[in-house]
């Protein structure tokens, strides 16, 4: 008995003992090995005339045999010599790969085993003694026979053996309480496997499947019989043709293999050549999935390397703002193996991932232009996911997001997007206006907006608790200035007109210093306001937090309370006004302080804000009417 070199030990106990749950990849690692061999035959094969065999006739051939637990793999690849079976299946070659695994191992979580392959020894995860009869291309009249029953040890003997190529026979081990490992033995179960890994494996993968049919000439009896199935399809769709592709056959694709009952709502598939070549096949779903903005949403695309599935959700290759896009990227130039350097792995992940970035960005953008109905519904949808990804990260993507963002427009009565209202904008405008609201029909109806329609100014309105924060933070689109028109200082009026209020706030300074009073600090000041047209009041903030953002952060569970800075603003052409200068001149503090009391708590009503005493407020009208 020989036995193993210290570190393959290391990974064979850790193998054996595993308690992965995804036990049933060793399939795909054996799969992937015999179809290796193949090819490494095949390309012999081109220059080596002594070798006579064609690519139609390799194949990867499955065997079940239930009485003696046994699960057979034979390929017709390659092979291995005596020396090869001692240094690949008794040797791990590269050092470093166990120790990654093994610290890997031991973190939760971590799908080290489903997200690299960890070849030939996985088959110890579910078999107890493994046999692997192989005769090499180069020794054609030896062949050798390689056996363990694991940590102890393994022999290698000499064999009979009719062709070239390797089998690999495992005795599955017996059931226990946490794995039914008999389920390698059924037929149904290993096609199952075998079509979820390694469905695009090139070469046919074959196994003999029992079937009953029905006894001629004989009412209700069935005998079995015994035809030999391809289990794997062998091409995969992304790497066909795209003119070839009907969109049933996308949808279809979707539908099977990403879990959604509804055909996407875009598919984006696309083949890209150079320094480092891959297929992806995107699909962007044409509704919101469950609890999408949930806190268990996983985003990530299938990784493949050259037809096998390496990776079930690789996130790395998805930006958060694109966390809906489902899919898949294949690339020959990644390795199935973890052998295979890390860090390099992550670079060319990240190549692929800021093509992908690109793409998506792209085909969104063309949809935008030519198919408005559609990037609306799936502006419903994701729309939400594109505003945070402006908003986080300090707007670092901002610039490649902006465009894709769309917002009601007042003029338009639709959505809109920024490049369109800036085209728009009249000569004299410099600025681009929007109001925040609950609802279009609310801001509609708010007397701020009021003045700057009048003046025929377009508006956005903002309704999503994040818009604001997403305006604040792409701060200036094509070098024009956001302005909230119940916030900031709008310039709407002439200088004229300018210097008139200005006039007239300063002859009421006396009157607004006791109307601040009445409201006992809940303002920063009261004014006239040449902003609205035919409403009495409004309130505006100055500072960095609006009204709306007051609204919005307050609502938020454990987060510091924040008070906007606000200005009960009056209309200085309204009538009240005539009353309130009135009662100032009478020195009527208890009317003046009353009727105060009113026009703030209207003003809160028509932004949304509650009264904190709305009883005080009730009486106090009740009291105006009876006079
Ligand atoms: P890896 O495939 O990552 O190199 P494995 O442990 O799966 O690691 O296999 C080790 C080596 O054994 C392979 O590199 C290959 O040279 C050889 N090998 C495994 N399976 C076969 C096979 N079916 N035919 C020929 N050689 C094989």
């Amino acid at each position: 008995m020989k036995q193993f070199k210290a570190e393959s030990k290391r990974l064979l106990d850790l193998m054996i003992n595993s308690i992965y749950t995804n036990k049933e990849i060793f399939l795909r690692e054996l799969i992937s090995n015999a179809s290796d061999a193949i090819d490494k035959l095949y390309y012999k094969s081109l220059t080596d005339k002594n070798i006579n065999i064609s690519r139609e006739d390799f194949f990867i051939k499955i065997d079940i045999d239930k009485e003696n637990r046994s699960l057979k793999i034979s390929d017709n690849g390659i092979g291995m010599t005596e020396e090869e079976l001692e240094n690949n299946l008794g040797t791990i070659a590269k050092s470093g790969s166990l120790a990654f695994k093994e610290e890997n191992e031991k973190k939760d979580n971590i799908d080290i085993i489903g997200q690299f392959g960890v070849g030939f020894y996985s088959a110890f995860m579910v078999s107890d003694s493994i046999t692997v009869n192989s005769k090499s291309y180069l020794t054609k009249d030896k062949a050798y026979s390689w056996t363990s029953k694991g940590a102890e040890g393994y022999k290698i003997e000499e064999i009979q053996k009719e062709n070239i190529g390797t089998e690999i026979i495992m005795h599955i081990k017996e059931n226990t309480e946490e794995e039914n490992y008999s389920d390698f033995l059924e037929d149904f179960r290993i096609k199952e496997i075998v079509k979820k890994y390694s469905d695009y494996i090139p070469y046919p993968i074959k196994m003999e499947v029992i079937h009953q049919r029905k006894k001629e000439n004989v009412e209700n009896e069935y005998e079995e019989y015994v035809e030999e199935e391809t289990l794997n399809s062998r091409i995969p769709l992304w790497k066909r043709n795209k003119t070839e592709i009907t969109e049933d056959e996308y949808n279809s694709f979707y539908i099977d293999n990403f879990s959604d009952y509804e055909k996407p709502l875009k598919v984006i598939h696309s083949f890209v050549e150079g320094g480092f070549s891959y297929n992806s096949l995107l699909f962007i779903p044409s509704h919101l999935p469950y609890n999408y903005y949930g806190k268990d949403t996983e985003k990530g695309l299938k990784l493949y390397s050259n037809g096998v599935l390496i990776m079930e959700k690789c996130e790395e290759l998805l930006p958060d703002y694109f966390g809906f896009v489902k899919g898949l990227v294949d690339s020959q130039d990644l390795s199935l193996n973890i052998s295979r350097e890390m860090l390099q792995h992550d670079r060319q992940l990240r190549v692929i991932a800021k093509s992908l970035e690109k793409k998506i960005n792209s085909e969104l953008k063309i949809m935008i232009n030519e198919k408005r109905e559609e990037y609306e519904k799936f502006f419903a949808n994701f729309g939400l996911q594109l505003k945070f990804g402006v908003y986080n990260d300090f707007g670092i993507n901002k610039d490649s997001l902006q465009d894709l963002l769309l917002f009601y427009s007042s003029k338009e009565k639709k959505l809109v997007t920024l490049k369109e209202y800036v085209a728009r904008m009249k000569e004299e405008q410099k600025n681009i206006y929007y109001a925040c609201g609950e609802s279009i029909e609310k801001i509609d109806l708010l007397p701020q907006v009021e003045a700057v329609k009048e003046k025929g100014f377009e508006i956005l309105y903002l309704t999503e608790n994040v818009d604001e924060f997403v305006i604040q933070t792409i701060m200036e689109y094509d070098k024009k200035t956001f302005i909230n028109v119940s916030a900031d200082k709008l310039d709407l009026s002439s200088e004229e007109e300018k210097a008139e209020l200005e006039k007239a706030n300063k002859d009421s300074k006396e009157m607004f210093e006791k109307m601040k009073d009445a409201l006992g600090g809940e303002v920063q000041e009261v004014r006239f306001t040449n902003r609205l047209k035919n409403h009495p009041v409004c309130l505006t903030s100055e500072g960095p937090i609006s009204v709306e953002m007051e609204k919005v952060i307050n609502s938020m569970p454990n987060d510091q309370k924040v008070k906007a800075k606000l200005v009960l603003e009056i209309n200085e052409k309204h009538k009240i006004v005539d009353k309130l200068k009135e009662l100032n001149s009478k020195e009527d503090k208890e009317a003046l302080n009353k009727y105060t009391k009113v026009l703030y708590s209207q003003a809160r009503l028509i932004e949304g804000l509650s009264l904190e005493n709305p009883t005080e407020i009730s009486n106090i009208i009740c009291d105006i009417m009876s006079k």
